[in-house]
C-alpha cells in the first residue's frame, strides 16, 4: 500500500484505552474505574483509504485484557477532552440495555466539526450523521454527546453498521454479552476523526460468536474532507477518473455548458439549444463546454 506523504507526518497517537466498570448501572454511575488496557495505534500504520469501508486490525483480535471482559452488562462513555472531542466508548452489551423504546431526538448535539451540508453524490444527501460510538440499537443512548461524532454517511452505514447489527442479532438471539468499544482516531488537534476502531468479543462463548478488530473509515467517497475544521468539498472533477468516464450529459449549445441529466436547469433549456451527448468531460471542456454550477457535472 503506498502511503502518502501527508500520512508519513501523522504523528503517533496513543490510545490509551483504559476501563473495567465494576457496578457501573444504567445511568452512567461510574462506581470504579481502573486502567486496564493500553493500546498503541499509529495512524501511519493504517492504509489509506483504497475502497474498502473497513480494514481489519490486529489480525481481528480485540485489544480487551481477560480482567474487563464481563459477562455483567455496563456502558461506559469517555469524558469529551479538551476540544470537545469524543473519546472511546466500551460496553458489555447484554439484552437489558438494549432499547425498549423509539429513538428520539439527537438532533441537538453539534459533535466535534460538525459542518453539515448536502452532496448529490451522498446516500441520503447529507454528508455528516451525527454518528454515535455505541449504536443506539445497542445501548439505547440517543443524545448523549459523549458518544456522537462528527461521521460521513459512508462511515454510518457502510462501514459501522453492519458490526452493529451483527452484535444486535448476536445478543438477541443468543441472550449472551458482547464486549464491544468504539474508539473515534483523530489526527493531532483535528476536530473530525479520521476513522474507529470498533472491537468485539462475545463473552459466553469466548469469542466463537462474534470476535472482530477493524478499523473504519471516515471518508466520504467523491468528497474532500478537512479533518481540521469538518469543512468539505466535492472532489475535485479534474481527477483522472472522472475525467474520462463515459456519461450522458444535457448540452446547452447557446450557452456552452453541459448539465447532468437530472439537472433541474436542463428544462429551462431551450429544444433548439438541447443537445444529448454521451462521452466524457474531458471530451466536452475541449470543445469549450463549461460545467453548470448547480448540478457540477
Ligand atoms: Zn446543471
Amino acid at each position: 500500500m503506498k502511503k502518502t506523504n501527508f500520512y508519513k507526518q501523522i504523528c503517533i497517537i496513543i490510545l490509551t484505552l483504559s476501563t473495567i466498570l465494576t457496578g457501573c448501572t444504567k445511568s452512567n454511575d461510574v462506581k470504579s474505574s481502573k486502567l486496564s488496557n493500553e493500546i498503541t495505534i499509529t495512524l501511519d500504520t493504517i492504509p489509506s483509504y483504497s475502497g474498502n469501508p473497513y480494514i481489519v486490525i490486529n489480525n481481528n483480535k480485540p485489544y480487551f485484557s481477560n480482567d474487563e471482559i464481563t459477562d455483567q452488562s455496563f456502558e461506559f462513555y469517555s469524558d469529551l477532552d479538551s476540544l470537545g472531542r469524543c473519546q472511546y466508548s466500551v460496553a458489555s452489551i447484554g439484552q437489558d440495555l438494549m432499547p425498549k423504546e423509539k429513538r428520539g431526538s439527537i438532533g441537538q448535539v453539534k459533535p466535534s466539526g460538525w459542518n453539515t451540508v448536502k452532496y448529490d453524490t451522498v446516500d441520503g444527501k447529507y454528508l455528516y450523521n451525527r454518528c454515535h460510538l455505541i449504536g443506539y440499537q445497542l445501548t439505547a443512548e440517543n443524545a448523549n454527546t459523549k458518544n456522537l461524532i462528527t461521521g460521513t454517511r459512508y462511515l454510518n452505514i457502510e462501514g459501522m453498521l453492519p458490526f452493529e447489527n451483527m452484535v444486535a442479532d448476536y445478543v438477541k438471539e443468543t441472550n449472551y454479552h458482547v464486549m464491544y468499544r468504539v474508539t473515534p482516531i483523530f489526527k493531532d488537534d483535528e476536530l473530525v476523526a479520521r476513522g474507529v476502531l470498533m472491537e468485539g468479543y462475545s463473552v459466553e462463548d469466548q469469542g466463537e460468536g462474534i470476535e472482530f478488530c477493524i478499523y473504519a473509515y471516515n471518508v466520504q467517497p467523491n468528497v474532500n474532507i478537512d479533518y481540521k475544521t469538518g469543512k468539505s468539498s466535492s472532489q475535485s472533477s479534474s481527477t483522472a477518473t472522472n475525467e474520462t468516464k463515459e456519461e450522458t450529459y444535457i448540452l446547452n449549445t447557446n450557452t456552452k455548458k453541459f448539465h447532468k441529466s437530472s439537472c433541474s436547469s436542463v428544462k429551462e433549456i431551450d429544444n433548439q439549444n438541447k443537445k444529448e451527448f454521451h462521452g466524457s468531460r474531458k471530451d466536452l471542456i475541449k470543445e469549450n463546454y463549461k460545467p453548470c454550477n448547480k448540478c457540477k457535472p
